[in-house]
């Protein structure tokens, strides 16, 4: 019996995984813990129906509900990121590394030193501290699998291939609800219109990130630190259908495409049985009544996070951790109404600027008391950005 749990089971991938868990046959899985933030009937309801040891919520102030919710099922209740990282310590074969941003940083480190597979969605973790997390996955015999759908499908197309083989990576952005607005509109655009993705349902922060181009930015960065290829071979294409997630070329001028419905499902499945193949209740392509694809290059005025991703991998060091701190703060700020849609890029660009001078960007990352220290500082310098952007 494989032994699973799923960190952030609350969310849009966290609901994928459970259901797919849920789906399996009687016996297959054994689930240690699910964790959540605040959707606590959610977790409890879960944590019951997966007969899961223990539920965490991320958030002390709910450790109560959670508690009561519980009473009676054998489940335990816990709280706070202590607590998180506790129950990443307990032994398990898979666990799912689906908290939202870089929260999710530390359980999954604690997950890995377990030994078993880390099923990584929680791309934040490798922008921020790439080096470290593969260093502890080696160190601990422990395997990182992709989750990101572009990241899965690079993988995928890599089965049986040689890296040095490779000639570039090519991953797909949707374009998001912007790809077609002007400047102008899209510098007035409300959180409810950058939430709104035209072909993915995720969580609220990635949503707003797919139409900011600031997930594409952090997957070009997952993608060299996951696969380790030079940036000049990443390039980003647009494709709005979102059904080609990603295509490797190769040497010999091949390219592997991989394509699928726009459904996480598969990509968390493939996780989950991976060596092996199942049976997915994912929607099948039907390409002749799809009729024709369409691709186009990303426009770097009205996306200028591309341009920042490529500019943080040239420093490297403590440029990622800066980089999506700053990044969630000014979403943050984006969020609370308080400066607009494309001020998030300039709040970012003034944050690394200001943290390259008062740390130093390219300083090596030497331990994740480092990565702290980087996203905190980031977060300041994007809040002081910002109050600079709005006088
Ligand atoms: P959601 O916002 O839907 O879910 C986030 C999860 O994290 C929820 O369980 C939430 O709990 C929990 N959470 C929120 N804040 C904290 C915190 N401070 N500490 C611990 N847990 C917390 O996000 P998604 O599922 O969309 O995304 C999760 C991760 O997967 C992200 O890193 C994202 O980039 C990545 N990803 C997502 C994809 C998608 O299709 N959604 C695709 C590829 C990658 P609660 O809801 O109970 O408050």
């Amino acid at each position: 019996m494989k032994r699973v749990s799923v960190f952030g089971a609350t969310g849009s991938i966290g609901e994928s995984t459970i259901d797919l868990l849920g789906r399996a046959a009687p016996g297959e899985y054994k689930v240690v813990a699910l964790t959540g933030g605040r959707n606590i009937a959610r977790l409890a309801e879960q944590a019951i129906v997966l007969d899961a040891d223990v539920a965490v919520t991320a958030f002390d102030a709910c450790y109560e509900d959670l508690k009561t919710a519980l009473e009676g099922t054998g489940v335990q209740a816990a709280a706070g990121t202590a607590a998180l990282c506790e129950a990443a310590d307990r032994p398990c074969d898979w666990t799912m590394s689906a908290i939202v941003g870089a929260a999710g940083l530390y359980p999954g480190f604690a997950a890995l030193r377990q030994g078993g597979t880390l099923a990584l969605a929680n791309k934040e973790s490798l922008v921020c501290a790439g080096p470290l997390l593969l260093a502890e996955a080696e160190a601990n015999g422990a395997r990182i699998l992709p989750v990101d759908s572009e990241h899965s499908a690079i993988f995928q197309a890599l089965v049986g291939e040689k890296i040095e083989e490779v000639e570039r990576i090519v991953i797909t952005a949707s374009g998001g609800p912007f790809r077609t607005w002007d400047l102008d509109a899209i510098a007035a655009a409300t959180p409810a219109q950058a939430v709104a993705h035209p072909n993915w349902s995720m969580g609220q922060r990635i949503s707003i990130d797919s139409a900011s181009m600031f997930n594409k930015a952090l997957e070009i960065i997952e993608t060299r630190e996951f696969f380790g290829v030079d940036p000049a071979q990443i390039e980003v294409v647009v494709h709005p259908e979102s059904l080609v997630h990603a295509l490797v070329g190769f040497r010999d001028g091949a390219v592997m495409a991989h394509l699928g419905a726009p459904d996480m499902r598969h990509a968390i499945g493939y996780a989950l049985t991976w060596p092996n193949r199942r049976d997915i209740p994912v929607a099948r392509l039907d390409l002749a009544k799809i009729g024709q694809l369409n691709f186009e290059a990303p426009d770097p005025v009205r996306f200028p996070a591309l341009r920042l991703a490529r500019e943080v991998m040239e420093i490297g060091g403590r440029a990622g951790a800066v980089f999506n701190g700053a990044k969630e703060a000014a979403l943050d700020l984006f969020l609370d109404r308080k400066i607009g849609f494309l001020d998030m890029a300039r709040v970012v660009e003034h944050a690394l600027e200001a943290c390259d001078k008062e740390l130093g960007l390219a300083k090596p990352l030497i331990g994740l008391d480092c990565v702290t220290q980087a996203d905190q500082m980031a977060r300041k310098a994007a809040l002081a950005a910002a109050r600079q952007t709005a006088a």
